[in-house]
């Protein structure tokens, strides 16, 4: 992995690699930004990058040491990847149990984290989708930040730092992440062999995004056309609750990225825009926590329409 891999994050690219070679690691970032724009890969990029023996002149990783071949295999004792994931696994429960990120899991953390290095360098800890953390977990995270073990670095991402609290969004270092440009997801679409017009309209310049709608079958493509093709979309979703859900969040995020877009381009106003998206994060936050996934599907589509997102 190097950074060179990272397309279409130039600036936020630029920024890692000032601080790698400036060699003062801040001891928390946030890297922030729509879903499947490079922002996890950048981050494990970084933190192989910090933990490498000897990195080239570009920053990039050697991906030749100990250390390095280490991260590729996700077996680096001193890099956690905090995640639902993590959390099931501490927990020793299904993945689909999680929802959030609890308090002991961050507890849990502190701990490994608060250990010597084993591999004699730096700690580094990755939260993936920040935006999980309960109250009481980010609290526990905040206690941890303001005094960090020493020679440990902490690197958040969230696509929404919005729902982040302030005190933690204060104290860390912000790197940006952008939608990517539409041309450049074709391109890299184009390279895995992949054509979806329709995906590209949905994706919002999400290349992950893109990727997950590139593999609906039965995808009727548009979302926002008209009423009917509202209920068309809902009509399409998979029969069985888990799948429906996951796909109506993929349909969440195809939305309100798509107002987002819309009003940088100047076709919607700020007003009609902010009140679609917060109508928006709203249904994705009910069906989250168990509101029925095809209602808020068709009324956060007709709530874009209103807004006047047309796809
Ligand atoms: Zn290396």
């Amino acid at each position: 992995m190097n950074f060179s891999e990272i397309k279409g994050q130039d600036k936020a690219v630029r920024n890692l690699r000032a601080i790698l070679a400036s060699g003062k690691i801040p001891s928390v970032f946030l890297l922030s930004g729509p879903d499947g724009v490079g922002k996890k890969l950048a981050a494990k990029i970084f933190i192989q990058a910090v933990l490498c023996s000897a990195p080239d002149k570009n920053q990039s990783p050697c991906e030749l040491c100990p250390s390095c071949l280490a991260v590729q295999q996700g077996i680096h004792p001193d890099f956690k990847v905090v995640d639902l994931a993590y959390q099931a696994n501490l927990r020793e429960e299904e993945l689909s149990k999680q929802r959030t990120l609890r308090v002991d899991t961050i507890r849990h953390l502190r701990s490994e984290m608060s250990m010597e290095p084993m591999m004699g360098g730096w700690k580094a800890a990755l939260i993936v989708d920040a935006e999980n953390l309960e109250i009481e977990s980010s609290n526990a995270l905040l206690k941890i930040l303001e005094e960090p073990p020493r020679k440990t670095f902490w690197i958040l991402l969230s696509s929404q730092d919005q729902a982040l609290p302030k005190t933690i969004l204060s104290r860390a270092l912000k790197i940006p992440f952008a939608p990517i440009a539409p041309k450049l997801v074709a391109q890299i679409l184009a390279q895995m062999g992949i054509e979806s017009s329709s995906a590209l309209k949905l994706c919002a310049g999400s290349v992950g995004k893109a990727l997950e709608f590139s593999k609906r079958e039965n995808w009727p493509g548009i979302l926002t056309k008209s009423p009917l093709s509202a209920v068309q979309a809902c009509e399409a979703l998979p029969r069985d609750l888990p799948s429906c859900r996951r796909e109506a969040d993929l349909i969440f995020f195809s939305l309100s990225e798509n107002l987002r877009w819309f009003y940088h381009q100047g076709k919607i106003s700020f007003e009609r825009f902010e009140k679609a998206a917060r109508d928006i994060s709203w249904l994705r936050a009910a069906v989250r926590s168990n509101a029925d996934p095809r209602a808020s599907v068709l009324l956060a589509c007709l709530k874009a329409q209103e807004a006047g997102l047309k796809n």
